[in-house]
């Protein structure tokens, strides 16, 4: 039996966390410091040397010789330079240092980190700044303890160059713009609003050696290349199935590291396709859950290495099987408890969460291609706007009942009842009837309703929930001021109010859809209602400069319209750059690997058709002249599809970086790289599988 775990004791060892501080800083610090977490209150830069010798002592007992500014460049991962603690040597000696001005403030060399133009235009300088509202934390890995300190990351005129600068802006816009809601219904305690996140992370693991032998796993992240085996996810089976030993071991060390690191990691389980699977954590505050996303991504992965398995995070590894994606839970938390989404069990009486919803439903109906957009990202082409879930065209699901109130809203201008959940009855004397909820689920909306949060369910696997919610939180207080500049002024505030939640559910219900959001049913439906449907992630970006964007986000201090441009064409030049590395590395497979062993395997066909036919003239070689004739067919369309890919990357990669020349990649390079799979896939089928150079996709899903 393996030994016990004693999880209260464990989590939270390795963050520099509110025990820890309450312990070691002295009182006034504590509480200085502790005003800015809670409250938001600008730091006290003069506390700094005070809370850096105290983590600094704090770390090295727990074995650091390094720290690091941790931070989120716009390449969608984390960048850390480490720095050791040693002073310069005097008499031989070095003392370990750590002074307030390193905590708060470093500067990478950060020159070669994507700043869409921001940089040439301004200067090359980068900093990194102290977010102290997120725990810093020792890691532990080969390399040994480092402490790393969550900064944000700028240039040296104040822009934003990562994802954390503009979601702690838009975390202060909407709680400033939520207060003010809470106010009207005469909340008065109320001192701050936060949004709450619970991203679910999905992932697949796959053998580690068998990974080596796939340049398209070690460069890209996915199969470029793969026929289906004979069973892929039809049975439902892995669904919630038994978690075998090997992953269980996995899941066992990564939940350790994560508790250690104060992650409050909760649910796991077996996901749809097989080999893939989902962790989820409690939810958090925004900026937190985003930190703690990307630590959990990278625990997810150095520990599968550990376990001689390579986790990919990549939204769709496999064609055939389901991707993976985050489903994004968000929430509005105020510091005295009340759950903004909170309809209570009738939400025809609860006039604020009936705003709340209101608001919510216009700002994703105005800004869904913001939405749409900041859930772009190269993989994720695969799943939205390719029949996969879920769609690429934003609605929302609110469930029977929401739905029911707000028909009675808009038809008779009054909701006089909600229906209720009743008990669920199994049939079955020893089981306990249980409480229904008022709404069942629905699985194919990409911003669902579920019981006191939103569900955004488009984003990537492998993506940062930084942009998501950083989209998220100025929508929404952009809707919130609108209504409280309304409410704020009324003479009579119930009807102002009445009329005014009547009137935004009316202009925005069309948004509103509570179907099966796969079908093509759907697709012309929304057509009609006008609602947008951008398939694509190039399609997509474009909605970060339109004069909409800009004035939404420069109202709110989100971002200036010279970072909303720097954005974009980072996106872009992300995209070309992936779609390149894809290319290549389907003209290096094809012509180094499957071509040489179509060739061999023609080969041998035709020297068992030349000692058959030697041996017996008179024996039928029809079947074995069909298979070469036919292997001999896809070897030349093989050829043909290479040559053209070739042509394409090289016409795409001569054209300048920007939107042209990821429009480009995308409608020249991306076919072609299908075109060229296809025969390939096919060949696959055939060959012998002693010849095939590399794990076939069963190989890999069903055997790990
Ligand atoms: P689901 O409803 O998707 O089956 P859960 O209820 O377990 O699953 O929640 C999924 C995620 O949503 C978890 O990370 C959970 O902590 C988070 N979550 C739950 N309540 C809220 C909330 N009020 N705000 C934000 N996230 C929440
Ligand atoms: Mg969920």
């Amino acid at each position: 039996m393996s030994e016990a775990m004693n999880v209260s004791e464990i989590f939270g060892q390795n963050a520099f966390n509110d025990v820890v501080m309450r312990e070691r800083l002295p009182k006034s610090v504590y509480k200085k410091l502790k005003e800015t977490i809670k409250n938001g209150a600008e730091l006290d830069p003069s506390i700094a040397d005070v809370v850096a010798h105290a983590m600094k002592e704090w770390a090295i007992e727990h074995g650091a010789t390094h720290y690091t500014h941790w931070f989120q460049p716009l390449t969608g991962m984390t960048a850390e330079k480490h720095d050791s603690f040693i002073s310069a040597p005097k008499n031989g000696r070095v003392i370990m240092e750590f002074s307030g001005k390193e905590l708060i403030k470093g500067e990478p060399d950060a020159s070669s980190f994507p700043s869409g133009g921001l940089r040439a235009t301004f200067e090359a300088r980068g900093y990194t700044a102290w977010d102290c509202t997120s725990p810093a934390f020792l890691r532990e890995s080969a390399i040994g303890v480092t402490l790393c300190i969550p900064t944000a990351f700028c240039s040296y005129s104040g822009e934003a160059l990562d994802k954390k600068t503009p979601l702690l802006r838009s975390m202060q816009a909407v709680n400033e713009q939520a207060l003010r809601i809470l106010r009207l219904f005469g909340n008065t305690t109320a001192k701050r609003v936060a949004p709450s996140v619970g991203p679910e992370q999905e992932y697949f693991l796959v053998d580690k050696e068998k990974y080596l032998k796939r340049k398209d796993l070690i460069y890209t992240g996915r199969t470029l290349f793969g026929a289906m085996p004979p069973k892929g996810q039809e049975m439902d089976d892995h669904y919630f199935g038994v978690i075998r030993e090997r992953i269980g071991a996995f899941m066992k060390d990564v939940n350790l590291e994560l508790w250690k690191l104060g992650v409050p990691a909760k649910t796991q389980h077996n996901e749809v396709a097989p080999g893939q699977h989902e962790l989820a954590p409690i939810y958090e505050e925004a900026n937190v859950a985003t930190d703690h996303n990307q630590i959990v991504m990278e625990t997810l992965k150095r520990v599968a290495a550990h376990h001689g398995m390579a986790c990919l995070l990549h939204e769709k590894p496999f064609a055939g099987v389901n991707g993976s994606g985050k489903h994004n839970n968000w929430s509005l938390t105020a510091d005295d408890g009340t759950n903004m989404l909170n309809p209570g069990d009738t939400p025809h009486e609860n006039m604020q969460f009936l705003l709340v919803l209101a608001c919510i439903i216009k700002a994703v109906d105005v800004h869904a291609d913001l939405l749409r957009e900041s859930a772009a990202d190269v993989g994720n082409d695969h799943r939205l706007g390719a029949n996969e879930a879920p769609p690429a065209i934003i609605s929302i699901f609110l469930g029977e009942q929401l739905e029911d109130v707000i028909e009675q809203l808009c038809d008779t201008g009054e909701a006089t009842h909600s229906k209720c959940g009743g008990t669920l009855k199994t049939g079955v004397d020893i089981l306990p009837d249980l409480d229904k909820d008022a709404t069942d689920r629905n699985r194919t909306s990409p911003f669902a309703f579920t019981g006191n949060k939103f569900e955004f369910r488009m984003v990537g696997s492998s993506d940062s929930i930084g942009s998501p919610n950083t989209v998220l939180n100025t929508i929404v207080a952009e809707a919130f001021k609108e209504a409280a500049d309304v409410l704020e002024k009324a003479d009579n505030f119930d009807l102002a109010l009445h009329d005014l939640i009547k009137k935004t559910l009316s202009e925005h219900r069309r948004v509103i859809f509570n179907g099966n959001g796969y079908t093509q049913e759907w697709v012309e439906e929304a057509e009609r209602r006008g609602l947008p449907n951008i398939k694509s992630m190039v399609e997509a970006i474009p909605a970060l400069k339109t004069e909409k964007a800009v004035k939404l986000f420069e109202e709110f201090k989100v971002f200036t319209r010279a970072e909303l441009e720097s954005r974009a064409e980072v996106e872009f030049e992300n995209y070309s750059k992936a779609i390149n590395i894809e290319a290549r590395t389907m003209i290096d497979m094809a012509s180094k690997q499957f071509i040489p062993c179509v060739f061999h395997y023609t080969t041998r066909l035709a020297n068992s058709i030349r000692s058959v036919r030697e041996a017996c003239p008179e024996a039928d070689i029809s079947v074995q002249k069909e298979l070469l004739l036919e292997t001999s067919d896809l070897l030349s369309e093989t050829k043909v599809a290479l040559s053209t890919l070739i042509d394409a990357t090289d016409r795409c990669a001569a054209i300048g970086a920007g939107e042209e020349q990821a429009l480009a990649y995308h409608s020249q390079v991306v076919p072609a790289m299908a075109a060229l799979r296809a025969p390939v896939d096919r060949l696959e089928m055939i060959v012998d599988k002693d010849l095939w150079p590399m794990p076939s996709y069963g190989d890999l899903i069903f055997e790990v």
